[in-house]
């Protein structure tokens, strides 16, 4: 469940995708989004009648395990019991997660981080979000809102703001948004380069703008680039000096710009971390999975939570 579509699927428990349906997310309110749901997964069984546990992976602060969504800074819902509802209105075994999460779970189980045990998987997009495996286990601390990566706080100098409310957050400086915002000052501020030119104005300039003008090798686009590349590795570098994972996984929309963020963030982080001379730094990688990860990641997060008995499935939702 993303802010402007759902998409859903049948997943097999070795994560292929053996069957879709979408719909756009209503903006209306929480009720409106758990119709929408409810429609797809209705449609789904019915093509697919043994389909035998429900996965959601969703945007916002979801809590772990009762499923319960406080807020979501780009959906209409809030305070929304979605697992209780789901296993109530399917009566299957249900799960909801994070969407950061869910992909994150996908990536280390059958996708870049397939044989690995300790992973971080970095999100870039409109936002920046973060799924932590450790030791094969998704890290969500007490409530479930755990390695929130994009609203650690990395330039306390800035005035740029966050969906969140609040200034210098790692999503505030390396994000497709941000991206898109500096593009825009760097555009008003030479009226005849190419970014306004391309866009027809500098106040139509979105990250897609800034990815096709550093591709055609536009100096000021690419200096952006690696602008965003260095916030993005010093949050990366933090992960890694708090978690010493084996690998991280870099995923999301931006990323289909390859090395034009992949290797500013790769400088940035090996020279951020901790002790980079005295250790084998784990290697920056690009996801398998692409937009499906979290599909993939919800239905294996559901099956391997309904196999392992796991009391998430029954748990009762926080008031
Ligand atoms: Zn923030």
């Amino acid at each position: 469940v993303g802010g402007t579509k759902i998409s859903g699927g049948v997943v097999t428990r070795d994560g292929q995708i053996i069957a879709r349906a979408q719909a756009a997310t209503p903006r209306e309110d929480g009720a409106s989004v758990v119709a929408a749901i409810s429609q797809l997964i209705d449609t789904l069984r019915e093509a697919h009648p043994l389909v035998e546990a429900i996965g959601v992976g969703a945007a916002g602060m979801v809590d772990w395990p009762s499923g319960h969504i406080r807020w979501a800074p780009n959906n209409s819902y809030r305070r929304l019991p979605l697992r209780a509802v789901l296993a109530e209105t399917t009566g299957l075994p249900t799960v909801v997660d994070n969407d950061a999460n869910v992909a994150a779970w996908a990536e280390t189980r059958v996708g870049a981080g397939a044989g690995h045990r300790h992973v971080v998987v970095v999100t870039v997009g409109t936002g920046v979000g973060a799924g932590v495996v450790i030791d094969n286990i998704l890290l969500r601390g007490h409530t479930g809102i755990a390695a929130e990566v994009g609203h650690i706080q990395v330039d306390t100098n800035t005035s740029a703001h966050c969906g969140c409310g609040k200034t210098g957050c790692l999503e505030a400086m390396a994000s497709g948004t941000a991206l898109g915002r500096a593009a825009q000052a760097a555009a008003a501020a030479d009226p005849t380069g190419t970014l306004a030119k391309l866009a027809g104005g500098a106040s139509n300039i979105t990250g897609e703008t800034v990815t096709n003008a550093a591709t055609t090798g536009d100096p000021t686009a690419r200096c952006l680039f690696d602008q965003l590349g260095y916030w993005l590795g010093i949050g990366i570098a933090n992960l890694v000096t708090l978690f010493d994972p084996e690998l991280v996984i870099l995923t999301g929309g931006l990323l289909t710009t390859g090395d034009l963020l992949l290797t500013p963030t790769r400088a940035s982080y090996h020279h951020t971390v901790f002790a980079p001379s005295h250790r084998t730094l784990p290697p920056l990688l690009p996801a398998h999975l692409g937009t499906d990860a979290g599909l993939i990641g919800a239905g294996l997060l559901a099956l391997d939570t309904l196999h392992s008995h796991h009391p998430a499935l029954h748990a009762t939702p926080t008031p």
